[in-house]
């Protein structure tokens, strides 16, 4: 089969309409164009959900509701381990539809493909495990019964960046604790959820228990769901501003919320670590998804006497990785996401380097079709420079020095993030030190990739709240009853 060929096959046998109540049903908004990043030409459309289709999604999660909190665990737990063993074996097809969507290289879309499945595997083996507590009162006069109960419909918004990902990362708990949902991905990555809803419809999924709606107007469409009484839970990841906006919404029937928001991730290298090491970590908590990620290295503190080696030496790394479409053999760097998510890199690189920075190597788009933007570490950057106090989303590394571990620490904190930090040293006293003062919800120490299903992710500050993955993450998704039983 011909390339081309392959990948109209691909983007073919995705369904491209929305899932309500276990039916494929067009959307009453029209239809909504999927563009591939590295042409900017439309792969294909897909269903444009209205204010009203969005609501039959909800209508469809809530009469499923009962039912699914009273199916057996172990049979909840047994549809995701299907799907898991699904996801897995057509992992390669899956990751195809994720590149053409998304741009991010075939391989680093395959390895999205198995993270993902991993959430259904893990969240497989939590379902059966939701407990309670029984015990005694304090005083003796009576008993304290606690249980898990499933929170009840949510609502689950993911974006662009992992398009699969996400999504598992949210439905596995759902599914598990016996939640109903609708779910709602970025327009611009509709395809590889819909392709999920697919595999989850194959495994039994009883009707209505996940509704996939996909829309060109997403906050017109949600936030009538968001002030809807039925719905009782909203799990969002994105961006913070949005976050932000939907935390309002939120208050009004104070609705239960989980929040996973954006980063502006420090990456502190002292003086005694092992530079191969931290170099090898910078690769993949730079790089890894041409840098469009939460946990992302946004601002790289280099002890004084290794700054410019370290500059140096991962311009070098940088600089020889191949850029272009994901599709292609040996591609390592994709495109961004769209022209505005291009524009905003080159405006942050220029600003820098208009403060001061020297680009080491890249500091330009690259001409042509698609949205590429040539990998980058800029040396010497300013304090000041808007590109060490916003999230880049982009392939450009931005290279500063600390003088002490007391500075270090402080301008790691000095940012409303507190996603991650990546921490590279030898001492473990120093480690456990600057571990525990970092004001965020995860320490990459020496590695440069956290992202594991059974570990707790999630952030602090305007990063959110909630943790995903873990045995944490099921518990977004059931209340806690207490029972105090008399005599
Ligand atoms: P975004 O613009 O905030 O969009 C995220 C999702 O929210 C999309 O599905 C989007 O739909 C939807 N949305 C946008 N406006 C909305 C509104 N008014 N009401 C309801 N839904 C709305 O973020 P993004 O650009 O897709 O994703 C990048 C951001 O996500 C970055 O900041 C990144 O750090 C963050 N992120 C965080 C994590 C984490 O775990 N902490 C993980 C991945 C990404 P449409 O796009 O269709 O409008």
């Amino acid at each position: 089969m011909s390339t081309a060929t392959a990948e109209s096959a691909a983007v073919e046998q995705v369904p491209k309409q929305l899932f309500i109540g276990g039916e494929w049903r067009d959307g009453s908004a029209g239809a909504l164009a999927v563009e591939d990043p590295a042409t900017g030409e439309t792969i294909c459309e897909v269903a444009d959900a209205s204010v009203a289709d969005a609501r039959a999604a909800l209508d469809a999660a809530v009469a499923a509701q009962a039912e699914w909190a009273a199916h057996p665990p172990r049979e909840r737990g047994e549809i995701l381990r299907r799907a898991y063993e699904e996801l897995v074996a057509r992992a390669d097809e899956l990751a195809l539809v994720m590149t053409l969507e998304m741009g991010k290289p075939l391989a680093d879309a395959r390895a999205e493909v198995i993270y993902a499945a991993e959430f259904f595997r893990w969240f497989s083996e939590e379902a059966v495990r939701i407990a309670g507590r029984y015990s005694v009162a304090p005083n003796g006069q009576g008993r304290f019964l606690t249980m898990q109960q499933p929170v009840g419909p949510c609502l689950l918004i993911t974006p662009w960046n992992f398009p699969l990902a996400m999504g598992t990362r949210k439905l596995g708990p759902a599914i598990a604790a016996g939640c109903t949902a609708v779910v709602k991905p970025a327009k611009q990555t509709p395809l590889s959820m819909l392709a999920l809803a697919r595999v989850l419809e194959h495994c039994g999924l009883p009707a209505g228990v996940v509704n996939l709606v996909t829309s060109s107007k997403s906050g017109e469409i949600m936030e009538p769901l968001i002030r809807d009484p039925r719905l009782r839970k909203l799990s969002f990841t994105g961006s913070t501003e949005v976050g932000r906006r939907l935390i309002e919404q939120s208050a009004e029937q104070i609705l239960r919320v989980s929040m996973e928001l954006g980063g502006n991730a420090p990456f502190l290298i002292f003086e005694d670590a092992d530079l191969d090491e931290a170099l090898a970590g910078a690769m993949v908590a730079k790089m890894r998804n041409m840098g469009e990620a939460c946990t992302s290295a946004n601002r790289f503190y280099v002890a004084e006497p290794l700054a410019e080696t370290f500059a140096t030496r991962l311009a070098e790394r940088i600089g020889a990785l191949k850029v272009g479409r994901g599709t292609e053999d040996g591609v390592q760097v994709g495109p961004l996401i769209d022209q505005a998510g291009r524009d905003k890199v080159d405006e942050l690189v220029r600003d820098a380097v208009g403060k001061g920075a020297t680009a080491v190597v890249g500091g330009a788009a690259i001409d042509g079709p698609g949205y590429f933007y040539a990998p980058t570490v800029l040396g010497d950057v300013p304090a000041g420079a808007r590109l060490l106090d916003e999230e880049i989303f982009g392939p450009v590394a931005p290279v500063t020095s600390f003088g002490s571990e007391e500075a270090a620490i402080a301008a790691a904190n000095d940012t409303p993030y507190g996603l991650i930090a990546y921490v590279f040293t030898r001492d473990v006293k120093r480690a456990l030190r600057v571990c525990e003062g970092l004001e965020t919800g995860m320490v990459g120490l020496n590695q440069g990739l956290v992202s594991n299903p059974a570990a707790p992710f999630g952030g602090v500050k305007a990063s959110g709240f909630g943790r995903e993955g873990g045995s944490e993450g099921i518990g977004e998704f059931l209340e806690t009853k207490f029972v105090s039983i008399g005599g």
